[in-house]
């Protein structure tokens, strides 16, 4: 039994959904820095590699952090370059979305920056199947075509989803993520269960400093609750994505992931542009951002170490039309205590059964 119910369960690869993918993964120069066990992997085949087709793909589900299957490509090939066998690698970029990345300014500056690398990129093409032993790569274009490809290296970033916990149970909207509102991160059917993070149906970009702003949201919105108040911070959609480029460059794009406009916070920096700054910024700070502040609930975000004046909503003075108000859903829960009372668990609270 829960009062309050905070779900950040994150993500789970599918490497199984793609045929052949599972069988060949860590294997035949196939490996993935989404896996503990293939990551080392991929650096291993980095350096195997001298010369031929290297190729990195991008799923078209929802994936952590958007940006990552494509800064590994950039790291290769920097490493690559490094190595002198630059020349004789011909690099590809496949991804099954309409874009390179989500939001537009950030799109264009990376584009610049493949073509300056000499990577190709192509769009709308999913991988649907891989042969190992034979070092082939099956792709579905929109609109069906099927192409083949060899290659000699393959990094692939797998299917996702919600975990299969999550997606089966009733807190899951259609797609199997956790049914939350936009704002409030709060159940859009169970006002006492909050999402946040990967698992959540909030609709940004799945990365860490997104879910530092949503943090501090939910924080204050189980307290709302806790205290019989309705949750009324909420959560403007910030999101950003630290873009690594290879030879200590780093593109930091950051965006309002609900309007995909870019809200840049460096300025007079120009952030569609990569530079040192940056990453030393990512290598060094966010590291120690990652196991120090963040867990402590003392970063917030674009703010960094100060926090923001809560953004709220209006409150409203009507009951969510699908849920209990908290006060109604603690009457709920003492009647599912007292069962003398006659009232079934089944038909008095959803929250409970949830
Ligand atoms: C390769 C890679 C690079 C990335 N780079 C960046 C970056 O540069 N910047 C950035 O902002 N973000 C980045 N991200 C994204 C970032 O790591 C995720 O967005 C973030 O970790 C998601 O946090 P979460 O709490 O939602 O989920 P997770 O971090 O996945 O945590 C979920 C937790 O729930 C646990 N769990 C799952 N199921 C159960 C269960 N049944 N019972 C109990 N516990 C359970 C899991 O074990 C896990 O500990 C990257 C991600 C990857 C994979």
């Amino acid at each position: 039994e829960y009062d309050i119910l905070v779900v950040a369960a994150g993500l789970q690869q599918n490497f199984n959904v793609v045929p052949g993918l599972k069988e060949t993964m860590g294997k035949n120069s196939v490996a993935s820095i989404y896996s503990l066990d293939y990551s080392p992997v991929v650096w291993q085949n980095i350096q195997a590699l001298n010369s031929g087709k290297a190729i990195f793909t991008n799923p078209c589900t929802a994936v952590n952090c958007g940006g990552a299957p494509q800064k590994i490509a950039y790291l290769a090939e920097a490493e690559w370059r490094k190595r002198g066998v630059r020349d004789s690698i011909d690099i590809e970029f496949i991804t099954a979305t309409p874009g390179i990345f989500a939001c537009p300014e950030y799109r264009v500056a990376l584009e610049k920056q493949m073509a300056a690398k000499g990577i190709s990129p192509s769009v709308k093409t999913n991988l649907i199947e891989v042969d190992g032993d034979k070092k082939i790569a099956v792709f579905e274009k929109e609109g069906g075509e099927i192409v083949t490809k060899e290659f000699d290296f393959l990094h692939v970033t797998p299917p996702m989803s919600s975990p299969d916990f999550v997606k089966n149970s009733p807190l899951a909207n259609a797609v199997g993520f956790v049914d939350v509102d936009k704002e409030t991160c709060q159940h859009n059917k169970y006002p006492n269960v909050f999402a946040l993070g990967d698992c959540s149906s909030l609709p940004t970009s799945k990365t860490y400093s997104a879910i530092s702003s949503q943090a501090p949201v939910v924080v204050s919105n189980v307290q709302s609750l806790m205290e019989e108040k309705e949750a009324t911070r909420i959560y403007d959609g910030y999101t950003a994505c630290p873009v690594l480029l290879g030879d200590s460059q780093l593109m930091l794009a950051e965006f309002n992931g609900y309007t995909m406009e870019a809200i840049p916070t460096f300025w007079p920096l120009d952030q569609t542009k990569p530079n040192a700054f940056f990453y030393w910024l990512k290598r060094f700070v966010f590291e120690h951002v990652y196991w120090h502040a963040m867990p402590n609930g003392r970063w917030y975000g674009k703010y960094m170490f100060f926090e923001p004046w809560a953004q709220h909503k209006a409150e409203s003075t009507e009951t969510k039309a699908t849920g209990p108000t908290p006060s109604e859903h603690a009457a709920l829960k003492a009647q599912v205590a007292a069962p003398s009372t006659g009232t079934s668990q089944a038909s008095s609270s959803s929250s409970s059964d949830s």
